[in-house]
């Protein structure tokens, strides 16, 4: 009987380790419309101090008006995705001109840097803009929460809202674009370290769940591949 005991204690000893590398929570936070002027450099700040990496879809004609913190972005580990160059919606755009802002943005990208993920302004895309995305070997990355960051200046809001809903494998959409987005990002990823969160960026999000994106096709969150 001690044997059986001894042994099924063993057992569970070399079982903790598996399940927590299996129970790691991962989830990509992600910043629409930088990088700006007046803001992105304070959230860049708090996610160096909580070694916390993003994803930032920018758009072309921010990173023309400011390089070096694209360059910042890419420098400090983080992921930079396409948001178009001009902010324009796409979904009427034809096959050429979804390519011209593509290829302009692409264009601006600090050096080393490749885009691996699209996200259309707007959240609107089209065949048109999957194919155009597709040629240039882009996925679209969406989203799975959203808490509307940019339709209040309420971080306590925000944060409560991510954290109503946020689960392993989600991308959440925020803005760099207002001081009530920047705190509320910091607050929750200081809530979601607690809870054993790790942040991500959506390309190591992909990679960690065993997928691998395809080009062309939208991914708005990504969970274990079975
Ligand atoms: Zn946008």
């Amino acid at each position: 009987m001690k044997r059986i005991f001894i042994l099924l204690l063993c057992l569970c000893v070399m079982l903790i380790p598996v399940r927590a590398a299996t129970s790691e929570k991962l989830v990509a936070l992600t910043f629409d419309d930088g990088p700006s002027g007046r803001y992105t450099r304070k959230l860049l700040e708090g996610l160096e101090e909580r070694n916390a990496k993003a994803t930032f879809f920018l758009c072309g004609y921010r990173m023309e008006q400011d390089r070096s913190l694209t360059q910042r972005i890419f420098q400090e580990g983080h992921e930079i995705g396409l948001h178009g160059y001009s902010h324009k919606p796409m979904q009427n755009m034809c096959q050429p001109d979804v390519l011209q802002e593509l290829k302009k943005s692409v264009s601006l990208l600090p050096e080393g840097c490749e885009a691996v993920f699209l996200r259309c302004p707007g959240g609107t895309c089209s065949r048109c803009t999957c194919q155009a995305a597709a040629a240039l070997g882009l996925s679209l990355a969406y989203w799975s929460v959203d808490p509307r960051d940019w339709a209040t200046d309420n971080a306590d809001a925000i944060e409560k809202e991510v954290l109503n809903h946020v689960q392993d494998g989600d991308i959440i959409l925020m803005h760099d674009m207002s001081g009530s987005s920047v705190e509320a990002a910091l607050m929750i990823v200081d809530e979601l370290l607690e809870e054993g969160f790790r942040f991500v960026t959506v390309s190591q999000l992909a990679a960690h769940k065993g997928i691998t994106p395809v080009p062309g096709t939208i991914y708005p969150r990504f969970s274990q591949k079975n």
